[in-house]
């Protein structure tokens, strides 16, 4: 069965949002329950919950810290945000840009750069190792400054690392595979009477979001020792996903020796009652695969 963790992220309130109203109340730091307008309630309960005074780091280490480490082991890792546009998965991912050097900012990609180099030189091991980053899709996403939210809200982003490992003596290679992927907007563009290019962008979007869904559930619902069927071919972001979602070890001969892969889902939401509908899509998503 597959190791997955999830956990949910509520922002801070921005400008835009001054003097709205809040629609969740913290429990614990894996509680919490939203509101709506109605007042109902709905309670949640997560691997981890980070609240809007959370710090870039706290996420990285909880979050992404033991699949980084495991990635120079040669164990697959995935780190997914998931949330609607505006719901902080960029500023996760990033911080507030790529080349975010403010410490304080600073998002899980530049952290897990600096920790993948830092468990290579210190892991004592007399090995040569090639760490290699495809992403060749920032130019693509970044059209002009205030198309820019609209434009990776509209497209999955994904960072594929590669950590390979050859040890002269053994004759052995291993790669260990590290995804990160900043999902598409996960609103309902349908809803908000979208036409055209954007109604067919919003309905490949959704359909990939949700056999994503379905493949995160066949991995963790599968029963010990029984193979599950993995729906991977439903959409073209589930095909990419799969061997870092199922981890193998590769030597030279191609033996594959298995081995566990971990993945984390994060679902980010706006703390705010305007976005409750949004939000609780998002944290149903979510819900659906912790494992107790
Ligand atoms: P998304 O990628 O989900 O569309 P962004 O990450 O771009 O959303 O976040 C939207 C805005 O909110 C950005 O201006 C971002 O800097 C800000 N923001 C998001 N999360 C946080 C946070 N935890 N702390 C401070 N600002 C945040
Ligand atoms: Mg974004």
């Amino acid at each position: 069965m597959a190791n997955i963790r999830v956990c949910a992220r509520l922002r801070p309130a921005n400008s835009k949002e001054d003097g709205e109203a809040l629609c969740f109340t913290r429990s614990d730091s894996q509680c919490f329950t939203l509101q709506d307008e109605k007042d109902e309630h709905y309670m949640f309960s997560f691997d981890k919950v980070f609240y809007e005074d959370s710090e870039q780091a706290d996420v990285y280490e909880f979050l992404a810290r033991p699949i980084v480490t495991d990635a120079v082991k040669a164990i697959n890792g995935t780190i997914i945000t998931y949330g609607q546009t505006g719901a902080g998965k960029t500023y996760t991912m990033e911080g507030a840009g790529i080349l975010e050097t403010d410490n304080h900012k600073k998002g899980l990609l530049p952290r897990v750069v600096d920790e993948l180099f830092e468990a290579i030189n210190f892991c004592g091991e007399t090995a040569a190792y090639k760490i290699k980053l495809s992403m060749s899709g920032i130019a693509n996403r970044a059209v002009g400054e205030t198309q820019m939210n609209m434009a990776s809200s509209r497209s999955h982003c994904i960072y594929i690392f590669t950590v390979q490992k050859e040890v002269a003596n053994e004759k052995r290679v291993s790669i260990g595979k590290l995804v990160l992927v900043d999902l598409a907007g996960s609103e309902k563009v349908e809803k908000t009477g979208a036409e055209g290019r954007v109604l067919e962008e919003a309905k490949t979007i959704n359909k990939s979001l949700s056999a994503l869904g379905n493949v995160i559930n066949a991995l963790t619902s599968g029963q010990q020792g029984k193979a599950n069927h993995v729906p991977f071919r439903d959409s073209k972001l589930t095909r990419i996903l799969q061997d870092a979602l199922v981890s193998t070890i590769v030597s030279f001969e191609l033996h594959l020796e298995g081995g566990s892969s971990q993945t984390a889902l994060l679902c980010c939401c706006s703390p705010c009652l305007c976005n409750f509908s949004e939000s609780l899509s998002t944290l149903r998503f979510g819900a659906r695969y912790i494992t107790y």
